[in-house]
């Protein structure tokens, strides 16, 4: 099968979907195929007609390129289909449901982005005068209030990008403080159930991890704690809620034991919209936490736009908190933006996360939905989100199997794989097999702790309507796995885009170039 440019279509290459008819395109309907940008366009071709350069001496030298440098050539029309055709295979929140538990993946509220666009905040650049972004500044200024009453903490950092460089920008202002201290203390407790980024983080900091068990009901116990913690102990990094969905009972204690044998708690907060407006992280006693505000306060995330950590500070840590800062001067705002710039001798930055002062974009979304909810609302966003869970958890317990028993869950529910026992259906082929039905699939195998993991999270944005379709879906799904139908599951995704990709080669042999006459 060729394509308009007398091209093998990628269609070819791929098995057929159930039920098809052959095409001669290989488009099915409006389903686009879509080949690479390299295929579609010539090599030899330019979309725009450039004047011919004059003639001069090139001042490259060793510089100078010798051979193409093998960019598609396309015209602008060819260029906006390809992009468009390809952003239409993108499964996203505002196509449907997407209940990736851990990510929170709620609904982006279009006031956020009207606000965003607003010229004085869309329009402005990091290298203004600080006398001509005060309005900026002052968003700033209430974006941190808001961030601190909520967690109850009186210091935060903005700058950080995502909540795993927030883990970095708080574990560099603990390393700080146990320098300035003079401790060498060089080992970080992480349980096992945590999410990637926290041994990631302490490891790239130089510290050695040491990990803690879980519970027999998925939390950590004081007593875990207590029997790996010592003098060389630097810090603990726990989540609450905990990456099985639940609220470590524990914390309050925990906290005191990690801060009477002189370490600090990092609390990995990425899920604060479980906590928000009902429970303050100050009052269980942590030392550092980031929000994200792609998680808990709405702000696009994945390929929707660029992600926000902000780190609020224990007292403790404060003075180490990065720079730049926000300082108030009478009426007007002062960004610190240097160590030269600091009047307090007891503010002792560990340096700076970014260039300039973080993600704009996002702290004007993130306060929109601050401002348009209110302290209610935010108290209803984070009750709501509980109960969906929750309504998710009670209308599945009975047929799928939770790890830690029928207890209440937080934002998200943990599913284990037993209900699967005897199928030969995997948590993966389960998970496929739901993206035929026009879902999401749930994070799976995630986290580590619990055998064949699926972890649901709706978010409170979710209607109760879409709540029983899915539960139908899964329902039903649940019952042909146990009624022996093996290989629907094996052949899962028929209906999408493409098959099931050689995960294990595509790992193992990634092609990360493209070349003439490649195989797809
Ligand atoms: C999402 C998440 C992170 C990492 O946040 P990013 O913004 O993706 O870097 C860390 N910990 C937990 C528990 C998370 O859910």
């Amino acid at each position: 099968m060729l394509n308009n440019q007398g091209r093998p279509t990628v269609a070819e290459k791929t098995d057929s979907p159930v039920g098809s008819i052959e095409t001669f395109t290989g488009n099915r309907g409006l389903q686009i195929e879509e080949p690479l940008l390299f295929e579609v366009g010539s090599l030899d071709n330019c979309g725009v007609d450039l004047a011919e350069m004059p003639k001069h001496k090139n001042r490259l030298g060793v510089m100078a390129r010798d051979s193409d440098i093998g960019l598609a050539g396309l015209s602008e029309p060819e260029t906006m289909r390809h992009y468009v055709r390809l952003s239409q295979k993108n499964y996203s929140i505002d196509t449907g449901f997407y209940p990736l538990g851990s990510c929170t993946m709620k609904h982006n509220p279009r006031l956020n982005e009207k606000m965003a666009r607003l010229p004085g905040f869309g329009n402005i650049h990091p290298l203004q005068p600080q006398k001509t972004v005060q309005g900026a500044f002052e968003l700033m200024g209430d974006l941190s209030h808001w961030l601190m009453r909520l967690t109850g903490t009186n210091a935060v950092a903005l700058s950080p990008k995502a909540g795993a460089h927030g883990e970095l920008c708080g574990m560099m202002a603990i390393k700080a403080a146990h320098k300035a201290a003079g401790s060498k203390r060089n080992i970080v407790l992480v349980p096992d159930s945590a999410h990637g980024t926290n041994p990631a983080t302490a490891a790239l900091i130089g510290y050695k991890v040491r990990s803690i068990p879980a519970s027999d009901d998925g939390s950590v116990s004081v007593e875990s704690v207590l029997e790996v913690l010592d003098d060389d102990v630097a810090a603990l990094m726990l989540t609450n809620p905990n990456t099985g969905g639940v609220f470590e009972k524990d914390i309050k204690k925990i906290a005191d034991a990690i801060h009477k044998a002189g370490a600090y708690f990092y609390c990995d907060g990425a899920n604060l919209n479980a906590l928000m407006g009902r429970a303050r992280p100050g009052d269980f006693g942590i030392d550092a936490m980031h929000i994200n505000l792609h998680k808990t306060f709405s702000t696009p995330h994945g390929g929707g736009g660029p992600g926000a950590g902000p780190v609020v500070f224990s007292d403790a840590l404060a003075p180490y908190a990065p720079l730049p800062y926000l300082r108030r001067d009478g009426d007007s705002w002062h960004m610190v933006e240097t160590r030269e710039g600091i009047e307090d001798d007891s503010h002792v930055p560990f340096g700076r996360m970014v260039a300039f002062h973080g993600q704009m974009g996002m702290f004007v979304r993130a306060l929109t939905y601050m401002m348009s909810h209110g302290s209610d609302g935010l108290r209803q966003a984070c009750t709501d989100a509980v109960l969906n869970a929750n309504y998710l958890r009670a209308s599945l317990q009975d047929i799928m199997s939770l790890p830690f028993g029928e207890r209440k869950c937080m934002h998200e529910v943990l599913f284990d794989d037993s209900f699967l026992k005897g199928t030969d259906v995997t948590t993966l082929d389960f998970a496929k097999a739901i993206i035929d039905e026009g879902f999401h699939p749930m994070t799976i195998y995630f986290p580590l702790v619990v055998q064949g993991a699926m972890l649901m999270e709706p978010t409170e944005t979710e209607s109760r309507e879409a709540l029983d379709q899915f539960i139908g879906t899964v329902r039903n799904l649940v019952s042909r796995a146990k009624a022996g139908d093996v290989d629907y599951f094996k052949n899962a995704p028929v209906l999408a885009p493409r098959r099931r990709m050689d995960e294990t080669k595509a790992a193992r042999k990634p092609v990360l170039r493209w070349s003439e006459g490649m195989e797809g």
